[in-house]
Parts: C-alpha cells; structure tokens; sequence
C-alpha cells in the first residue's frame, strides 16, 4: 500500500460528526483559567483515548494542573511529531453579555458555541481525533505521533508545556500547536515578554506646599512614562527569510485593527497596566510603583529592551524584572510549515500563508529546545478571550482533516 493509498485508508475512517461532538463535550467540562483545574478535562481525553487501547500519561506538576500525553508509532524513533494543545481557556467574564451558555457546546446554524471554542477546544478535538485515528495504523508510521494536552497556557505555561518541555516529556522533530489561526494562516513566530514592576521614590511633605517642597513620586512618575514610551520608537531589524512574512503581517493587522496597530509586528509596545501611588490628597506622596507589560518584536532582543529599560528607571528609581521571553520564530522555509501547507492546499483548496503573532504562546516553550513550532487551528477572532465564543463547523472539521493528513505524510 503506497503512502497515498494508505491516506485515503486512514480518511475513510474520518467521519466529521465525531469530531464535532468531541468538541462539544470538551466545552461542556468548564476548565477556566484561573483557577486552572484540568483534571476533569485530562480524565475524559484519557478515558477517549484509552477506548483505543492507547496508554495514556497523566502528569501534575502543581496540584489540579493536569497534562496528558500519549504516543503512538515506532518506538525509539528520533522522529517525532508533537501535536500539542491547551485544556484550559479564559474565565467568561460577565455572564450577562453572553447570549447563550458559554459552556452548553451547542451546535447551531453552522457553529459551535461556548467557551474555548476556538481557544482552543475546537483546535484540541482536532488533534486528539487525528492521533486517536491513527492508533489503529500505527505500524504503519516512521517515526512517532505524540499528543501533548497541556495546563496552564493561559497563565503562561510554567505547570503545563514549559514544565513538559524541561523534563523531555514534549520533545520531538517538530510541533504542531492547534491554536487558532484561521484556516488561510500558519502562525510561525512571535513576540517576546517582559513584565516588570517599577518603584519610584520620592520625599514627603504637606500637600499645601507642593511642589515647592517634597519631591513628589507620581509627578516623576509621569515624567518616567514619557521616558519609557520611547521604547516603542526602537525598530526591529528582521531577519532576511522573515521579511515578506512581516510584511504580510504588518498588512493584516492593519486590515483587522489599524494602520497605528500594524507598527507592533516590528516595534516594541508597551503598556502601563498598574500604576499604585499616594495614600492622602494633602500629602506628597514619596512612593508611586508601576507595572509594565513590554513586547519585543523578532530581531530585538529581550536583553537589550530590558537593559534599556534600566538605564531609563535608574534616574527615577528600581525597577524588577518578573519574566523576560525572547521573541522566537520557526523558518517559513522549515518542513512543519511546508506539509501543514501541503494539506491545507489539499484537503481544503487555499493557501495559507505564514504570518508572525503579537501576543504569546507555549509555541516560545518548545522554540527554546529549538523545535520547529506552529500554530494551525480553526477560529473566530471575535470572541476569543471575550463573550460569545464560537467557531464554525466547517473549518473544526477541515482543521482536523489537515492534522490527521499532516501527521500521515509527516511519518510516512
Ligand atoms: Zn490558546
């Protein structure tokens, strides 16, 4: 049976309203973050997959933060795909802005409903029906498929993919993350993070005689945000093989928020997202701290923005240092991208083209052991981490052909 033949084999055994009802039930088990419980949600993929006679691993690193991972094929093989997703999702918010139940799963005119449909349950079912598809044909693979459902993605993955990573529990050849994109866009890079908390100090005195006396710590606090601003006037230099994706970028966050938005594709940003001062009207406040939220664009370095960023708090105050992540991207040129490329084209008939990410991900966990990392996955931008959650049907079940044929001509 040749490589085509046995993929047309394994796709007769797809059948589109598993998958579909998969998702629905992952909905249906709430795993929101914070607090970030996914022992429910890991027991019911394990129950799943173990139907299939798969052995499944469960591993807890901090208490209730379950992953899950399981593997199929030729054992000791040194190729190996990651298929990877996250178990938790976002809080609900405001319960009365939703208008229906964000955890119901319902299945509607086309969509699916509820929290985590597109980040990423839509995604996850996916994935765990390709792998479970394949357990049947696993002789049948050169190399090995490895699921990895992971905790804690949405509070920054130390107790999920990070601690899986460490312990060589999620390595492999290459990693496919079912993170939502859109079906017409392969996410291959991403910006780093530096959080930081500043203090700036100043002298007391009575408010009736400020500011000819005292030295007031939010008035130089005021003066350190100009400062700090000028951060985002740095400019990345990209790298030679990431200069059309950047632009592509650039295009499509100007089309989906604005032209001032595209800037941060090659440009640092900054938030100011705290900001703690004073404890009376009539005093001049002597203490002000302030919490910054730092992006760095791929061809800065993290260590660079954060040396900059001392020398500006050094005349004002101290500033700690909470994380610091490098920006990290996997070549547009790497094969991860190309046969996810190849079945997209295929299975679905676009094509899709590779793009770099504002905001964080696990992808930067797996990138740090040097793995060749992307993030394929059906989604409607709208509702992510917002209300009304949904996803179509259509591209849930496309995005799970386009895993499941992946995975079949990464290891044959
Ligand atoms: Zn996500």
């Amino acid at each position: 049976m040749g490589e085509g033949e046995f993929k047309e084999r394994v796709f007769k055994d797809f059948h589109k309203e598993e998958v579909v009802e998969l998702a629905s039930r992952l909905i249906k088990i709430p795993s929101v973050n914070p607090p970030g419980d996914t022992s429910k949600i890991a027991a019911f993929v394990k129950n799943y997959l173990e139907e299939e006679g798969v052995t499944v691993e469960l591993c807890e690193p901090a208490e209730k933060k379950v992953n899950l991972i399981a593997e199929i094929g030729e054992k000791g093989s040194d190729r190996v795909l990651v298929l990877n997703g996250h178990l938790d999702v976002v809080p609900i918010g405001d319960r009365s802005r939703w208008s229906f139940d964000p955890f119901s799963g319902e299945v509607r005119d086309g969509y699916l409903y509820g929290r985590g449909a597109s980040d990423m349950k839509g995604g996850l079912a996916g994935i765990i029906y390709a792998f479970k598809k394949l357990v049947k044909f696993e002789d049948r693979l050169k190399g090995r498929l490895k699921l990895v459902c992971v905790a804690d993605e949405e509070t920054g993955g130390t107790h999920g993919a990070a601690y899986l990573v460490e312990k060589g529990k999620a390595l492999g050849s290459s990693v496919l993350i079912a993170e939502p994109t859109g079906m017409d866009l392969i996410n291959i890079g991403e910006k780093g993070a530096i959080w930081a908390k500043i203090i700036v100090k100043g002298i007391p005195g009575h408010g009736s005689l400020s500011p000819f006396i005292g030295d007031n710590a939010i008035v130089k606090s005021v003066n350190l945000i100009r400062e700090l601003m000028k951060i985002t006037e740095m400019k990345a230099e990209l790298p030679k093989d990431l200069l059309d994706v950047a632009e592509y970028s650039r295009n499509l966050l100007e089309k989906s928020v604005s032209r001032e938005a595209s800037k941060a594709i090659d440009h640092p940003t900054i938030n100011f997202g705290i900001i703690k001062g004073g404890t009376k009207v009539n005093i001049i406040p002597d203490r002000c701290e302030l919490e910054i939220d730092v992006r760095v664009p791929i061809g800065l370095s993290a260590a660079e923005i954060t040396s900059k960023i001392r020398e500006i708090v050094e005349k004002y105050g101290e500033v700690e240092f909470a994380s610091a992540g490098e920006p990290n991207y996997t070549a547009p040129s790497s094969e991860i991208v190309k046969v996810v490329e190849k079945n997209v084209k295929e299975i679905i008939g676009i094509d899709p083209k590779p793009f770099l990410e504002w905001a964080s991900s696990d992808a930067r966990h797996f990138r740090k052991a040097d793995i060749p990392t992307i993030h394929y996955g059906p989604a409607e931008m709208e509702g992510i981490h917002g209300y009304n959650e949904r996803v179509k049907v259509e591209d849930l079940i496309n995005a799970a052909k386009v895993y499941l044929g992946a995975a079949i001509d990464y290891l044959t």
